[in-house]
């Protein structure tokens, strides 16, 4: 499975107990269908409809129709809602404009533009960059001294798994 696979399954699982800021793609659609059709005054609008009307705005960018935040002026720039399935591309480009940046650079960073990243998907991200992965600092378990490792020899690698052993409650290590 690519990283790109198993961050989108990882987000359909977490919408499945928790929806907020997530949309599946046929929804994201959906919205974008039901919210033309109550921008249309020719039918007469259900609740939903001025529900749709009052939260978004659908934005004609070229050939492609875009769900943003309703904006109060035409000036604003546009908060766009993206998929689930457009998430992953959105919060790459995210990390990689940040240098490789930490959650809350990526959540300021995303929220000039986008209305609906979930910090979880920000930190699901992170979690699965293999670059990140390897200069990971570990959180300072209480009563264990964790010493950097300045020689070369020592490769990122063998440091982690060096912390891990010490940090270990009842890992097979500890016998
Ligand atoms: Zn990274």
């Amino acid at each position: 499975m690519s990283i790109e696979e198993r961050f989108t399954q990882n987000l359909t699982d977490h919408f499945k107990e928790n929806k907020k800021g997530l949309i599946p793609k046929c929804d994201h659609q959906k919205t974008i269908d039901d919210l033309k059709a109550a921008a249309d005054n020719s039918h007469a609008k259900g609740r939903h409809g001025y529900y749709l009307l009052e939260k978004y705005e659908v934005l004609q960018c070229g050939p492609t129709e875009k769900l943003i935040k309703r904006r109060s002026t035409r000036q604003e720039s546009p908060l766009y809602y993206v998929s689930i399935e457009e998430t992953f591309d959105v919060v790459k480009s995210a990390h990689i404009s940040t240098g490789h940046g930490g959650r809350d650079r990526m959540l300021k960073e995303l929220q000039k533009k986008y209305a609906n990243i979930p910090t979880k998907a920000v930190e699901l991200f992170k979690s699965l960059c293999q670059e990140c992965q390897k200069k990971r600092k570990r959180p300072m378990t209480k009563g264990v001294v964790v010493r950097p490792i300045l020689t070369k020899e020592f490769s990122s690698r063998g440091q982690v798994d060096l912390i891990d052993m010490q940090s270990m409650p009842s890992g097979s290590n500890k016998k």
